[in-house]
């Protein structure tokens, strides 16, 4: 995501009704926090929030955390969610390292992970949302049903993601190399950076796995 720093977003992120601040404070209590017992799920990465937003417009039985760590970015989708003031949307600005300071063990119905950065150096690699380190903190926070669903364009984090997937001994329950000509294609919600990829000819490559 373009590191643009745009004016005035840090204010108006610490003042707007959808953002979460003290999420630390939070753990076990996100039930609390919508006001009904819908599962929870969570967009790590979120970016400008058009996905979250489509999901939750889709599924209004679903509550959605959106998890972004730049104001820049984040400022884009609560614009979207002031105009639209949907329900079950709520975002935090934060790095996601910290989730399990954030949500308790089984909080978290399932967790989206949408073109995450690829961190290309191999001594970056524990920085990859999609790496068994990480893997390990959404296996503490998933409820027993709960999974991860990752998508890209990028075939070698792809790679390395279904590596890490195997290693952590987590199921693969979908693999594909491209999900838009796929059986999977039909009621796939696009990412931002899906529509942008995509359209250039790049194929998708999309996983759903669980612990
Ligand atoms: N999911 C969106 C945006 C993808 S770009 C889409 O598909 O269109 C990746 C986003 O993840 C960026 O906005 C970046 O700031 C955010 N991000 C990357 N690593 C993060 C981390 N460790 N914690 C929180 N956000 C992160």
């Amino acid at each position: 995501m373009r590191l643009r720093n745009v004016k005035g977003s840090r204010e108006t992120i610490a003042q707007n009704e959808y953002v979460i601040h003290d999420e630390t404070t939070r753990k076990g209590t996100w039930k609390e926090i919508f006001g009904n017992d819908n599962p929870i799920h969570i967009e790590i990465g979120m970016g400008k929030g058009r996905f979250i937003m489509d999901m939750a417009r889709l599924h209004p039985e679903i509550n959605y955390v959106g998890i972004e760590k730049y104001s820049s970015v984040l400022v884009r989708a609560i614009e979207k969610q002031t105009e639209e003031a949907l329900p079950n949307v709520k975002f935090i600005r934060m790095e996601a390292e910290g989730i399990e300071e954030v949500f308790a063990p089984g909080e978290v119905g399932y967790i989206y992970l949408n073109f995450s950065d690829p961190w290309p150096k191999d001594r970056h690699a524990k920085r990859r949302l999609t790496s068994r380190q990480f893997l390990a903190r959404y296996g503490n926070i998933l409820a027993a049903d709960g999974g991860v669903t990752f998508k890209t364009d990028n075939r070698d984090l792809f790679d390395f993601s279904v590596e890490e997937i195997e290693a952590a001994g987590w199921k693969k329950d979908i693999v594909t190399y491209d999900l838009h000509h796929s059986a999977y294609a039909e009621g796939n919600v696009m990412t931002e950076y899906e529509e942008r990829f995509s359209s250039m000819g790049n194929p998708i490559c999309m996983v759903k796995t669980h612990p």
